[in-house]
């Protein structure tokens, strides 16, 4: 692998560089934030123009609807996007990002025929539905239950966390099929309708007043056994693959968004006025910032890596953890240089002259977030300390 673009890639970066001005114009602001509908309509919408256009899903199979590219020109795309200020997946994430390639990993013909050229033309919203109110970094100890009646599952559970699951057609969903098996062996991965009779999805409001958090009830829902992915009871190595995606390549286009956020944060400190001057005249700003660019760059060119491997072998390794660690700290480092820069009052809503604080409020407290979703920092610290450097299991 080698981080040099050739002559080919940069001639495909011109081409989408054009393609983007005037898809990002004709896409228009995003609409508000608790509008679920709209918002799910806005996505949608992004997702069918890369398809029209051939750039959903960058590195997937052409018989499914993908583009079949290799590594080198999804990366370009990917820098292309972020330049350009397109839209992020919002509610196409799951599909997109860990669901459609679990299934190409892992599904069978039939489930990826069914449901791979829905997401890339954004006729689906996949959500997940993995934790529960007592399986959360011990995922493993879920108890959603699923009992086999003939060619069906009888599902019945709690599910919490699930991202804007109140839009979503089809859901990633655990359950234990395997009640006196070892907890690791008793579990299976399901693909679920969330509009099949028994799922109720109650939305929950945070402290930042958003509401893309919900809960999933399950009352005896039927699940067709062709929904099953993987073997039944082989659930937890099939999670470990979406796990694998969902840490090591999810979040590559928020990890090259961190760079125009890196610059725009450099603008404001040079216009920022403090007693003396502007933030921008502190060295020790200055230096900071500097760090954090490199940073921004080492932690791009592990996300190339974990993508030029992922097109190698097919899933990524348990090198992601080193890739979503380093992303989470770094998010919330840059959300406290924002606060920095507009002075701690800003986050009790102090305005800051030509400045959006309630923005810059609302960042802060998502960023948040970044070392708790997709498994916390101290489980990431341990799956590299167990699976990337082989030391011994904690007690
Ligand atoms: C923004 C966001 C989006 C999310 N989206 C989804 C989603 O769509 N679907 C879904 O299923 N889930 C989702 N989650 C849930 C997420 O996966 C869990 O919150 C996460 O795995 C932690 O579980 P928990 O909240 O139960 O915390 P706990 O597991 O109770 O952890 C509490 C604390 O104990 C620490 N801890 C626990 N075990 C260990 C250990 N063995 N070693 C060291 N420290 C440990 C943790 O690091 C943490 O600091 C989301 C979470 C967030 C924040």
């Amino acid at each position: 692998m080698t981080f040099l673009t050739t002559k080919e890639e940069e001639g495909f970066r011109g081409e989408v560089r054009e393609w983007l001005a005037d898809a990002v114009a004709a896409q228009g602001p995003p609409p508000g934030e608790h509008d679920w509908a709209a918002r799910r309509a806005y996505d949608v919408a992004w997702q069918r123009r890369l398809y029209d256009a051939g750039y959903a899903g960058m590195g997937w199979p052409r018989e499914f609807g993908g583009r079949g590219a290799p590594p080198g020109e999804e990366l370009v795309f990917l820098e292309e996007q972020a330049l350009a200020g397109a839209p992020p997946p919002g509610t196409m994430f799951v599909g997109t990002r860990h669901a459609g390639p679990t299934l190409i990993a892992e599904g069978t013909d039939a489930q990826r025929r069914a449901h791979l050229p829905r997401i890339l033309r954004g006729d689906d919203v996949w959500c997940q539905g993995f934790s529960e109110p007592g399986a959360g970094s011990d995922l493993a100890s879920l108890r959603t239950r699923a009992v086999r009646d003939g060619d069906h599952y009888i599902v019945t559970g709690q599910k919490i966390w699930s991202t804007r699951a109140q839009v979503a057609d089809l859901c990633e969903l655990l359950v234990r099929t395997g009640p006196r098996e070892p907890k690791h062996a008793g579990i299976s991965w399901l693909i679920l309708d969330m509009r099949a009779p028994g799922v109720e999805v109650r939305p929950l409001r945070t402290i930042d007043d958003d509401d893309h958090f919900c809960e999933i009830f399950l009352d005896e829902v039927r699940v067709p056994v062709a929904n099953l992915v993987g073997a039944e009871n082989d659930g937890w190595r099939v999670t470990n693959v979406t796990l694998r995606f969902e840490r090591g390549t999810a979040f590559a286009s928020h990890i090259v968004e961190l760079r125009r956020t890196l610059r725009a944060l450099a603008a404001f400190a040079a216009v920022r006025r403090t007693r003396a001057g502007v933030a921008w005249d502190d060295p020790g700003l200055r230096r900071d910032v500097g760090v954090m660019a490199a940073e921004v760059t080492a932690l791009w060119r592990m996300t190339q890596l974990a993508i030029a491997e992922t097109a190698r072998t097919g899933v990524p390794s348990a090198y992601g953890s080193l890739v979503k660690l380093r992303y989470s700290e770094l998010a919330q480092a840059i959300a406290d240089l924002h606060v920095r820069i507009a002075g701690r009052p800003a986050l009790g809503g102090a305005p800051v002259a030509g400045h959006d604080t309630a923005r810059l409020v609302h960042d802060h407290l998502w960023s948040l977030h970044t070392t708790i979703a997709a498994g916390t920092s101290q489980i990431q610290r341990n799956v590299i300390a167990e699976r990337v450097l082989g030391l011994p299991k904690g007690p």
